[in-house]
């Protein structure tokens, strides 16, 4: 090879070399920043990181809180409250319960216990069907409550329900009996609004809506729940600002974003129907009976005349 071409070459791959190393190292920089600051245990480990990652995986479909949230700590129900929860749970027959005004054109379709993990999901049930069997049944709108759905989920401090699965997920194709049973639900009693019952780690409350249900109806709503001191979150869960703290008002750009990750939930379903939908997130950072009283608080404020759906 003649002695310039290998000069060339040299230089190339000199010049090259330099350029990379510029441009990658604010990038190296960073990266290495954001992990001193926020490591736990061994950064450097590398290896210690793969096998977490990999029993993550492997415990994917019976992952708890402890693995999804390490850092968070949710108070849960003592053992003896837990085994006399599940002993009322097997002793309700039907799995949705029906309040209210069987002729109002205001029909509301509440789920509970989706995911077993969200405890005062679960456990709420007991204060919701309180308040409602006491309501005046003439002032109610017409509606339908079903008992915890995810049961196997609660008694096993899981997201996910005994086969594995998330009775969120795959909503409009699934063949998994809960959430067929919701399906059903949906297209038989023909709902105005569908409410469902969550919690997750939130600034204390956070209501997701779909992009169809309207703004109107929801700062109205989220009005009266301040005014019953929940304090609204000013973030989505995202962790990006919102514009009205407490609403994740849903746009097409997340509806997009969902579609490609075919993340279909019943929010999604319930949008594709024209049917309203809202999803309650409070903080399970709270004490159990804090989060408890906010589920009543919110539900009082849906149930309020004030506030029209239709
Ligand atoms: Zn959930």
């Amino acid at each position: 090879m003649k002695p310039q071409l290998m000069h060339l070459i040299k230089y190339t791959m000199f010049t090259m070399n330099f350029f990379l190393y510029v441009l990658l190292f604010p990038f190296w920089l960073v990266v290495t920043l954001w992990t001193i600051a926020t490591h736990k245990g061994r950064p450097w480990n590398f290896i210690c990181e793969v096998k977490r990652f990999t029993k993550f995986y492997a415990n994917k479909k019976q992952a708890d809180t402890t693995i999804l949230f390490p850092e968070k700590n949710t108070e849960r129900p003592d053992t003896q409250l837990i085994k006399k929860q599940l002993r009322a749970f097997s002793k309700i027959s039907i799995f949705e319960t029906n309040y209210g005004n069987p002729k109002s054109f205001r029909r509301i379709l509440i789920f509970t216990g989706i995911h077993g993990n969200e405890f005062a999901s679960v456990t709420g049930f007991f204060g919701i069907n309180k308040l409602l069997k006491r309501s005046n049944k003439s002032v109610l709108p017409n509606i339908k409550l079903t008992s915890p759905l995810n049961i196997y989920g609660y008694k096993k401090n899981t997201r996910f329900d005994e086969l594995g699965e998330d009775l969120n997920r795959n909503f409009a194709k699934s063949l998994n009996p809960k959430i067929k049973l919701q399906r059903n639900l949906i297209d038989n009693f023909k709902p105005t609004l569908v409410v469902s019952f969550h919690e997750g780690p939130v600034n204390n409350f956070l209501l997701i809506s779909e992009p169809n249900t309207q703004v109107q109806f929801t700062n109205k709503f989220l009005r009266l729940t301040k005014q019953q001191g929940i304090i609204l979150d000013p973030f989505s869960y995202l962790k990006y600002p919102l514009k009205t703290s407490g609403l994740w008002q849903k746009g097409i750009f997340c509806e997009v974003l969902q579609r490609i990750g075919s993340l279909s939930s019943l929010g999604m379903y319930c949008q594709n129907k024209g049917i309203k939908c809202i999803t309650l997130e409070t903080n399970w950072n709270l004490s159990l009976k804090e989060r408890e009283k906010m589920q009543i608080f919110i539900l009082e404020a849906i149930l309020d005349q004030k506030i029209l759906i239709n």
